[in-house]
């Protein structure tokens, strides 16, 4: 691949994102980079952006955009990620985020803008049953749990529900995501770029699908 790909990666709460942008990362060769996962690391290293976001986080609240996006800004900077590609994911979440991800981009235009669809009753099920690892960030669940006693496959680090996925920050998220995050839908397909597919199935095919539509972008951008 001469050139990496330039992608955003939408859909609610427990619908595979995370375990699609890794497996995207490897295929692509760009970074992938989840908000909710940096800002899980600054949480826990307690600076002073992790203590302002933690409670916002565990009630299912928005970071104050200009935060996330300073956020995003630094990390894409890093390894000319802003010019070589990469893959996010829990960003943008907002039109607002969005109008800031276009001005940070100029003049390059994202590829494409992938929507997971998965109906809320499973995803509810999904993020109930949802276990993550302290340290690599690696998702199990309870009926797929890591070999040993809760303990990361990758990387031995300590698998645990996380703080936010109770049934109450859960809806608080899924009501924000309809509320903030759909209309990006609206937004990303006036611009002509947004495809949405099908999340139900298993892991590679769901991955299938969406290399897909990336591929048929970066040729028709090719193309042009
Ligand atoms: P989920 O998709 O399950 O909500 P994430 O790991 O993507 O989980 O995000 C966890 C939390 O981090 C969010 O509930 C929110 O508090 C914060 N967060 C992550 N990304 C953003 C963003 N782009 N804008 C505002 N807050 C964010």
């Amino acid at each position: 691949m001469s050139r990496g790909a330039f992608l955003v990666i939408l859909g609610k709460q427990g619908a595979g994102k995370g375990t699609q942008c890794v497996r995207l990362a490897r295929n692509y060769a760009v970074p992938h980079v989840a908000t909710g996962d940096m800002l899980r690391s600054e949480v826990r290293a307690k600076t002073e952006l992790g203590l302002k976001a933690k409670a916002a986080m565990d009630a299912g609240e928005l970071i104050p955009d200009e935060v996330v996006t300073a956020m995003v800004a630094l990390r894409l900077d890093r390894d000319g990620a802003i010019s070589k590609g990469f893959i996010l994911d829990g960003y943008p979440r907002t039109v607002a985020q969005a109008e800031q991800l276009d001005t940070l981009l100029e003049p390059r235009k994202l590829d494409l803008v992938i929507d997971i669809e998965v109906p809320t009753g499973v995803v509810l099920r999904r993020l109930a049953a949802r276990r993550v690892c302290l340290d690599c960030q690696a998702v199990y669940s309870t009926s797929s749990p890591p070999k040993v006693n809760w303990t990361c496959d990758i990387c031995g680090g300590e698998v645990v529900q996380r703080d936010d996925d109770t049934e109450v920050a859960i809806l608080r998220r899924l009501n924000l995501y309809e509320e903030e995050t759909a209309p990006l839908i609206d937004f990303y397909s006036k611009k002509g770029i947004l495809t949405t597919i099908n999340g139900v199935g298993s892991t590679e095919v769901v991955t299938q699908r969406m290399i897909k539509e990336i591929d048929l972008a970066l040729k028709n951008a090719g193309d042009t």
